[in-house]
C-alpha cells in the first residue's frame, strides 16, 4: 500500500467518518464491560447554525470522547437538540410574518404543527454539521427535548415538585417581553445603561399643607400609583408620615407610608409607590398591603385602569402625562438621568414588568443542596474559579418563574376545572377535578420554560423515570464541557434537579470553556463583520486542522485567540505527518506483513532514545488529558512528532535503514512502532488523517487482536525502553552541539549541504568522557549538522583559529569559517543590521511611551505597535548574541 502524494481531507472525512458510524462503533451497549464513561452534549438550538463556540466545545468533547474509548471505557457520547421555545417561536413567527400571517391568525394547533414541519426541514443542520466536525456522539440516542419520553421526564418532575410544595402559582410581578408577548425569568432579560430623564412631580396634601414631591424616571406609570414613600430615618418627611395625597391626574387618595427600602438619596427622597410596574415597589407592597393596579396591556398598551389614557403606547402615554402635569403646574423639574434599563434577551424590546398569574419553582431548598454538591466535591469545576460563580449566583437566588405564554413547548400539566377553579397537576390528563370530581377540565395555556427541560437533560436522555439499563451505566455522567454564559441557566439548574430526582449530581466534573476571539483579541460579532465561520475554515484548512488549532489553544480560564496563521500552522503539522508516514510507507520494503518487536539490547541509542521520548509524550499527553488540559496535550504532541520523530529520528533511521541487515530491521520496527504510537495519540486530536495514514501501516503492526481501525485501537501506554540518566545527558549534548553547529553555519552563510568542520572542547567535569563513552552521539550530531569532521580537543587545548564558538554549559562548540571569511565585514554586516533594527525598535517604544498616542490610538492600532516593537526585540536580541560571537573571531 501507499499513501498519496498529498493528503486530500475532504476525502478522508467522508470515508472515515461514514465507516466509523456504519461499523456502530460510536453506539454504547451498557450491557458491556468497562468503566462507564459517558457525557451529554450541551443541546444546540434547534434553531441553532454551527459558530466558534459550538466548533471548541465538540472538539475538546470529541477529544476527551475519543480518548476513553480507545482506552477502553464503556464510552457514550449523548447528542440532540433543544427546542428553544421563544428562539424557534420567533424564528417560525417572523417566516408568517413574510406571508403576512401571525400565530393567532393561524391558531394554536395549526401553529405548533408549522413549528414542527420547519423543524423536520432545518432542526437537524446543526447535528449535521456536528457530523462534519468528526464529533463520536452516539446517534442511535439522539434525543430532542419535545421527543414523547423526554416530555414524559418534563411532566413527572414537575408533579413531584409541585407535590413537594416546591411548585407554586401565583400572581406576581415578573419581567414581560411585550413583543413576544410572555414572562421571562429574570436571566432572559439583559440590562444595559441608557440615557434617560427623571422627573419632578408634586403631589398636593390633602390636607392642604402643602405638597409632598416625587421624583420618577417613569412619569406614566403614576396612574398606577398606591402610596408614596419615603425613609424611616428621613427627618425631612417624619412629619408627612401617615398624611394622605391626591394622586395627580386620577384623583385617588393615597397614603404616604415609611419603608426602609427607599434610598432618602435618591431624586427627593419620596418616591412613588405603583406595585404593579417596579419590583421594589411591588416588595414594599406586599409588606403594607397595598393595592396592585396595573395600568398596561400584555402588549405594552395602556390597560382601561389608565383611564383617559387607556390603548395609548407607553411613550405617548408619558408624552401625555408630562403634558398634562406641566398644564397643571405639578411637573417641577426634568433632570438628564442615566439608569439601567432591561431587554428581552430574544428580540431586544423594552421589559416591562407586569403583574399576572405565573407558575415558579421555589428554588432555595433545591440550591442548598446544589452548592452542597460543589463545596464537597463530588462536583468540581475545571478552571477552579467558576466555582465561585456558581455559588453567588445559588446563594442569592429567586424563585424560578417557569411559564411562558408561548405556544412552543412542553404545555404544563396542571387543569384547571371550570366548575371550582381547581388546579389539578398530573403527569397524564386526569379524568376529574381532584377536590369537586367535575369532568370539565381544562389544560393550563402556558408552556414551560425552555430551560426547564434542559436541566433534566443528563438523565431525561438516559430514560428517566423508567429504570432503564443506560440510567443505571452512565448516571451521573463523567463530564460536561460548556460556556461559562450558561453556568446559572443551565449548569446550576442541572445541578439541582439531579440531586433532586436522582439524589445524585448529573456529573462528576465540569470544564468551562475559554471564549473564542479574534487575532486582535476582539469579541466575534456580526456587526464588525469579524466572525469566523468554521465550516468555512475547515474547507479552507481541513477539520483535523480546525480541531487540532482549537485544542492547542484551549487555555483553562483565558480567552481563545484564534488566528489564521495558527489554522495554516496545524494545516502544515497535517502535512508534516503525511510526510514522514510516506517516508516510513517507502522504507519498508516487501510483501506487508506485521514486523517483530526487536529486544532493546538490540537497539542502537537513537532508536531506543526516540522510544524513551515516545514514552515520555505518552505519559505527557496522558496526564494533560486527565487534567483537562487540552493545550497542554496538543503541545506535547506537536513536539514530539515534529522536532522529535520528524526532525531527529527519520533522519537518524536514514544511515540504518541504507545498511541493511540487523540494523535495517531495527530501524524498520522503530519506525513503524513510533508512526503507529503516534497515530494513536494523534487519533482523538486529527481523526481523520491520523486514520487514514493508520489504515496503510496496519499490516505492519505486530498486536494481538489489533483493531480494525484506529477509531477503536488501544490508546498508547508509556513503555519502557528507558534511558539511562548517562545516554540522557549524551542525547542532550548531541542535541545542543548539533544546533550550535547549525546556528554558527547560518551565522557564516554556509549553504544548506556545505559540510563544515567543527570542534568540542569540553570543559565541565565528565563531558570528556562523555563524548568518549558515547561515540555514538558524535555521529549522530556529524549526519543532524552536516559537519565532515568533529573533533573532541583536549580540556586543557587552545581554542583553535579561524573559527567561530559557541560556550554552552559543559563545553564550547566551534566551527571552522569558510575559507577567505571576512571576519571584519561579517562584523561590520551584522553591526549594520543591528543598528537599523535597534533605532527601529527605539522608535517604536518611544511610540508606545507617548501618552498622548496611548489617549488616541486606536486599540487596534496599539496592538499592532506592541506586537512590532515585540518582534524588533527579539531580532535585535539574536543579533546581539550573534555578534558577540565573531566579537572574539578572527
Ligand atoms: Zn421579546
Ligand atoms: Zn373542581
Amino acid at each position: 500500500m501507499e499513501l498519496s502524494k498529498t493528503f486530500d481531507p475532504k476525502a478522508a472525512e467522508e470515508r472515515w467518518y461514514q465507516r466509523w458510524i456504519e461499523l456502530g462503533y460510536f453506539t454504547a451497549d451498557p450491557q458491556k464491560p468497562g468503566e462507564a464513561f459517558s457525557i451529554v452534549i450541551p443541546p444546540p438550538n434547534v434553531t441553532g447554525q454551527l459558530h466558534l463556540g459550538h466548533a471548541l466545545n465538540v472538539t475538546l468533547q470529541d477529544v476527551i470522547v475519543r480518548v476513553r474509548r480507545m482506552q477502553g471505557r464503556n464510552t457514550l457520547w449523548v447528542p440532540g437538540t433543544d427546542h428553544a421555545g421563544i428562539a424557534t417561536q420567533n424564528v417560525v413567527e417572523r417566516e408568517l410574518g413574510k406571508e403576512k400571517l401571525t400565530r393567532h391568525s393561524l391558531g394554536r394547533a395549526a401553529f405548533e404543527q408549522r413549528v414542527w414541519a420547519w423543524r423536520d426541514a432545518y432542526g437537524g443542520r446543526i447535528l449535521h454539521q456536528l457530523r462534519k466536525l468528526g464529533a463520536s456522539c452516539d446517534w442511535t440516542r439522539e434525543h430532542f427535548t419535545l421527543d414523547p419520553d423526554l416530555s414524559r421526564a418534563v411532566n413527572e418532575v414537575f408533579v413531584r415538585l409541585y407535590r413537594d410544595g416546591l411548585i407554586y402559582r401565583d400572581r406576581r410581578l415578573i419581567n414581560w417581553c411585550p413583543r413576544c408577548e410572555t414572562a421571562l425569568s429574570d436571566l432572559e432579560v439583559e440590562h444595559r445603561e441608557t440615557d434617560g430623564q427623571l422627573y419632578y412631580i408634586a403631589y398636593p396634601l390633602t390636607d392642604g399643607s402643602g405638597a409632598i414631591t416625587v421624583a420618577t424616571t417613569r412619569p406614566e406609570t403614576m396612574l398606577g400609583d398606591t402610596a408614596v414613600a419615603v425613609s424611616p430615618d428621613d427627618a425631612r418627611f417624619s412629619a408627612m408620615v401617615g398624611k394622605r395625597v391626591r394622586l395627580p391626574l386620577v384623583g385617588r387618595e393615597i397614603e404616604v407610608i415609611a419603608d426602609a427600602a427607599v434610598d432618602p438619596k435618591f431624586g427627593t427622597g419620596a418616591v412613588k409607590i405603583t406595585p404593579a410596574h417596579d419590583f421594589n415597589d411591588f416588595a414594599i407592597g406586599r409588606r403594607h398591603g397595598l393595592a396592585e393596579i396595573s395600568v398596561m396591556d400584555t402588549r405594552g398598551r395602556m390597560s382601561a385602569e389608565a383611564g383617559v389614557y387607556r390603548g395609548l403606547s407607553i411613550k405617548e402615554c408619558r408624552e401625555a402625562v408630562v403634558n398634562d402635569l406641566k398644564a397643571q403646574g405639578l411637573l417641577e423639574k426634568i433632570e438628564p438621568h442615566r439608569h439601567a434599563v432591561g431587554a428581552c434577551s430574544r428580540c431586544d424590546t423594552a421589559v416591562e414588568p407586569l403583574l399576572s398569574f405565573q407558575w415558579f419553582v421555589k428554588v432555595a431548598p433545591l440550591a442548598g443542596k446544589a452548592i452542597a454538591a460543589v463545596r464537597n466535591g463530588e462536583t468540581r469545576f475545571h478552571p477552579r474559579f467558576w466555582e465561585n460563580t456558581y455559588f453567588a449566583w445559588l446563594e442569592n437566588v429567586h424563585d424560578w418563574c417557569i411559564s411562558r405564554q408561548l405556544w412552543w413547548g412542553h404545555r404544563i400539566p396542571a387543569y384547571r376545572c371550570s366548575r371550582c377553579e381547581h388546579f389539578t397537576i398530573a403527569a397524564d390528563r386526569p379524568a376529574r377535578c381532584e377536590k369537586c370530581e367535575s369532568t370539565e377540565l381544562v389544560q393550563e395555556e402556558d408552556v414551560l420554560d425552555t430551560w426547564f427541560s434542559s436541566a433534566l437533560w443528563p438523565f431525561s436522555t438516559l430514560g428517566w423515570p423508567n429504570e432503564t439499563l443506560d440510567l443505571k451505566k452512565y448516571y451521573p455522567t463523567s463530564l460536561l464541557i460548556t460556556g461559562f454564559d450558561i453556568i446559572f441557566f443551565w449548569v446550576a439548574r442541572m445541578m439541582m434537579m439531579g440531586l433532586y430526582c436522582l439524589g445524585e449530581v448529573p456529573f462528576r466534573d465540569v470544564y468551562i470553556t475559554p471564549l473564542v476571539r479574534d487575532q486582535h483579541g476582539r469579541k466575534m460579532t456580526k456587526s464588525r463583520g469579524n466572525v469566523v465561520d468554521p465550516l468555512v475554515i475547515m474547507d479552507d484548512y481541513g477539520t483535523d486542522a480546525v480541531r487540532f488549532t482549537l485544542a492547542q489553544l484551549a487555555v483553562q480560564g483565558r480567552d481563545l485567540i484564534l488566528a489564521q496563521d495558527r489554522l495554516a500552522a496545524s494545516k502544515a503539522f497535517a502535512n508534516k505527518i503525511w510526510n514522514a508516514a510516506r517516508f516510513v510507507m517507502m522504507n519498508l520494503s516487501g510483501a506487508p506483513e506485521p514486523i517483530p518487536a526487536v529486544e532493546v539490547s538490540a537497539l542502537d541509542l537513537a532508536e531506543r532514545w526516540i522510544l524513551d521520548r515516545l514514552s515520555d509524550a505518552i505519559a505527557g499527553v496522558t496526564e494533560a488529558i486527565d487534567a483537562y488540559q487540552f493545550n497542554t496535550a496538543a503541545l506535547r504532541l506537536y513536539q514530539f512528532i515534529w522536532h522529535e520523530f520528524c526532525d531527529w529520528y527519520i533522519e537518524l533511521a536514514k544511515e540504518p535503514l541504507k545498511a541493511g541487515g540487523e540494523r535495517q530491521a531495527a530501524a524498520r520496527y522503530v519506525l513503524v512502532r513510533g508512526l503507529d504510537q503516534l497515530l494513536r495519540l494523534l487519533h482523538p486530536f486529527m481523526p481523520f488523517i491520523s486514520e487514514e495514514i493508520w489504515q496503510t501501516i496496519r499490516p505492519y503492526i505486530d498486536e494481538r487482536d489489533l483493531a480494525p481501525h484506529l477509531a477503536i485501537a488501544k490508546f498508547p501506554q508509556a513503555g519502557n525502553e528507558k534511558l539511562s540518566e548517562e545516554e540522557k545527558v549524551a542525547m542532550s549534548h548531541c542535541i545542543e552541539t548539533t544546533e550550535a553547529i547549525n546556528s554558527l553555519r547560518s551565522l557564516m552563510g554556509f549553504h544548506p549541504g556545505q559540510r563544515v568542520t567543527a570542534t568540542i572542547r569540553p570543559t565541565g567535569a565528565g563531558a570528556e568522557d562523555i563524548a568518549r563513552e558515547f561515540a555514538a552521539w558524535m555521529t549522530y550530531a556529524m549526519t543532524m549538522a552536516k559537519a565532515e569532521k568533529l573533533e573532541v580537543l583536549e580540556s586543557g587545548a587552545e581554542r583553535p583559529r579561524s573559527m567561530v564558538t559557541t560556550v554552552l554549559e559543559w563545553g564550547e562548540v566551534s566551527v571552522k569559517a569558510p575559507d577567505g571569511f571576512d571576519f571584519d565585514k561579517a562584523r561590520r554586516a551584522l553591526r549594520k543590521k543591528l543598528d537599523d533594527v535597534s533605532t527601529h525598535h527605539e522608535q517604536h517604544l518611544r511610540r508606545l511611551g507617548n501618552p498622548e498616542f496611548q489617549a488616541k490610538a486606536a486599540a487596534e492600532m496599539k496592538e499592532q505597535i506592541e506586537q512590532r516593537a515585540e518582534e524588533l526585540g527579539s531580532q535585535r536580541k539574536v543579533l546581539e548574541a550573534q555578534l558577540q560571537l565573531l566579537g572574539g573571531a578572527e
